[in-house]
């Protein structure tokens, strides 16, 4: 089938041509090339268009085949390098064993793969040349048709459908436009030229397009003209955008960061997968961060879907429509906590019998009746985000935030997060406003790992156990660690408190350490301190003779100064995590405080 458009009259071939060109350029003339190409491109169509004036003249048949991995028209292919492998081996006859069918199968090895290996269109494409016609006669356009039914064929689970479709296309190829075609079918082209500079080469102002719309036929049929600039670039309803991204952050960043201004948002740093929720007159549409949809897990209105139905209830009356960011988490519904990426749980994927289910913890809005907020102070933001919707636990939660003003109250939020098994915070600016897809606008994630000095471990003992809260609450979730201090002839006679731990480990493991201590703990009573152990203003709830004790390797980014007299050797760590419980090593193997003097000192030399 040809139809009145641009892409029916471009050979296939040419633009596997154009790509191999690209691909083998250096690295300067790549997007020179490209540009080359798509200024051909649009002259052609003018002259077209001016000889009949209703073709289609977009771009995009061939952006898409340019970029497929950011095609977001077209569903998945399901074919694999391992599919295509066993198609040839079917048509080209290959008995097996046969040294082509072993290369095609077994493409990653050097030895059957040859100078080729590692890539499977390259090894393909060395087959195919002696089996297959010189010239190819497809159209840009048929190829698409092709890939679109194959799309459709694989959605409906019809194998072999998507199977006559693929083969029916491959005949009509030389071997040449095949290595391309696989490229494309893999959705990977090495180029080795980025999409942000295949986008600038169409047109300037073609990446800011894409991360406010993730489309790349928006982008080319709005885009029609390089010399006709966009001045607004606006999120809208039903269109995903890219997400607003954090910059990562070290506590001496952090320092700067309050040099610039003076007040910050902390936010809990959730640990799910990035979605947003588009909302308009009881239609609801989510997508991923990518631009995936997934609309028809969570439901596209109040009757459907896993999430739709609850979070309708909870969005305010007059709220007619809304954009707004966050993060998808699973929820305990049972126990009442969210479950971490860690266990490797799903989030879209949640069977209704496990007990665990999807929420939307919220931290932004983008758009708000109908009105684009993006370029409103995030404080603003913030303030019309608590209008849309009342929260409501494990359906829709509105992030925690708290305003700092130091760098100390920074570092007692981090001290908190790990406490509660957090990975880091999120801290923001104020006044930013909401840039997509930008990483250098005002948020900044801020992990312990980011920080520089990160120490060697240290052998810390247990002196003592602090009762958890919430969903740790009745067993120990913390524990005092401390020192020894040796007596003249060596023994460890002391143990002075250092710091307090409560995370690095899993639950498995912290069941383990607890099995084992539970018949010693002793309660701490007021006034009371049992003999060798010393602790100052820092007190656990349960202490424990340090005989029947355990040693826990701690690792921590810096020795500081104890405030206030909170552990008995002035000094403490912050941002301990337990990196191991080392049953191998005696209570005796403790550090001791003159071992903890030299790390000290030495780390201050550095
Ligand atoms: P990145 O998303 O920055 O490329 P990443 O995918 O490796 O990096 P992390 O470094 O772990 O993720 O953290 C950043 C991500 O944290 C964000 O993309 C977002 O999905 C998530 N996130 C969690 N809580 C928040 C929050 N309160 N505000 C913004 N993002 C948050």
């Amino acid at each position: 089938m040809t139809t009145n458009t641009v892409a029916s009259k471009i050979p296939f071939s040419d633009l596997c041509k154009l790509c191999e060109k690209v691909s083998c350029a250096k690295k300067p003339h790549k997007q020179e090339i490209l540009k080359k190409y798509i200024k051909y491109f649009r002259d052609y169509a003018e002259k077209f268009t001016s000889e009949s004036p209703q073709v289609d003249t977009s771009f995009y048949p061939v952006m898409r085949l340019l970029l497929p991995q950011l095609d977001r028209e077209r569903g998945p292919y399901g074919v694999k390098e391992h599919t295509l492998a066993v198609i040839y081996i079917r048509i080209l006859c290959l008995p097996k064993g046969e040294i082509d069918a072993e290369k095609l199968l077994n493409y990653r090895a050097p030895k059957s793969g040859g100078s080729q290996a590692g890539d499977f269109a390259d090894v393909a494409y060395w087959i195919l040349k002696r089996k297959c016609p010189d010239k190819g006669n497809l159209t840009v356009e048929n190829v698409n048709n092709y890939l679109d039914n194959i799309a459709l064929k694989n959605a409906s689970n019809d194998r072999r459908g998507m199977e006559l479709e693929l083969i029916q296309m491959l005949k009509d190829m030389s071997a040449f436009d095949q290595k391309w075609l696989i490229r494309i079918l893999l959705k990977d082209m090495k180029l080795g030229l980025g999409q942000t500079s295949i986008f600038n080469a169409f047109h300037l102002d073609a990446k800011d397009l894409y991360d406010v719309s993730n489309s790349l036929e928006k982008i080319c049929n709005m885009l029609k003209d390089p010399n006709h600039r966009l001045h607004e670039l606006e999120v809208e309803i039903f269109s995903p955008f890219r997400p607003m991204l954090a910059e990562q952050c070290s506590i001496q960043k952090v320092e700067e960061c309050f040099k610039r201004h003076s007040l910050f948002y902390v936010e809990t740093k959730h640990d799910g997968e990035r979605f947003q929720l588009h909302y308009k007159n009881n239609t609801f549409k989510y997508f991923s961060r990518n631009g995936f949809e997934y609309t028809e897990v969570y439901g596209s209105s109040s009757y459907k879907g896993g999430l739709s139905p609850q979070l309708a209830k909870c969005i305010s009356k007059n709220i007619t429509s809304c954009i707004i960011d966050g993060e998808m988490m699973v929820w305990d519904k049972r126990k009442k906590f969210f479950r971490t990426k860690g266990e490797n749980i799903e989030v879209k994927a949640l069977k209704e019998s496990s007990g665990l289910k999807p929420c939307f913890c919220v931290f932004d809005v983008l758009m708000y009746n109908d009105q684009v907020v993006t370029n409103k102070p995030l404080e603003d933001r913030y303030a019309l985000l608590k209008e849309i919707f009342i929260p409501e636990e494990g359906v829709v939660m509105l992030t925690e935030r708290t305003k700092v003003t130091s760098k100390e109250e920074v570092i007692s939020h981090i001290n908190q997060a790990i406490d509660s098994k957090l990975e880091g915070i999120m801290m923001k600016q104020p006044m930013s406003v909401y840039k997509p897809n930008n990483r250098k606008a005002g948020w900044y994630k801020i992990k312990p790992e980011y920080t520089e000095g990160l120490m060697d471990h240290l052998d810390t003992i247990i002196m003592g156990g602090y009762y958890g809260e919430g969903r740790r609450s009745g067993f120990i979730s913390h524990f005092l660690v401390g020192l020894a201090v040796p007596n003249t002839e060596g023994d460890p006679v002391e143990f002075h408190s250092l710091t307090r731990v409560g995370s690095g480990y899993t639950m498995t493991k912290l069941e383990e350490l607890l099995s084992k201590m539970d018949p010693h703990w002793n309660r701490v009573v007021p006034g009371v301190r049992p003999s060798g152990l010393e602790w100052a203003r820092e007190k656990p709830d349960v202490w424990i003779e340090p005989q029947k004790s355990y040693i826990l390797q701690i690792k921590a980014t810096e020795i500081v100064d104890s405030r206030q007299n909170a552990f008995k050797t002035n000094y403490t760590l912050r941002f301990p995590r337990v990196e191991d419980i080392r049953y191998d090593k005696k209570w005796s193997d403790c550090m001791t405080l003159a071992e903890f003097e030299d790390l000290r000192k030495n780390a201050e030399g550095k």
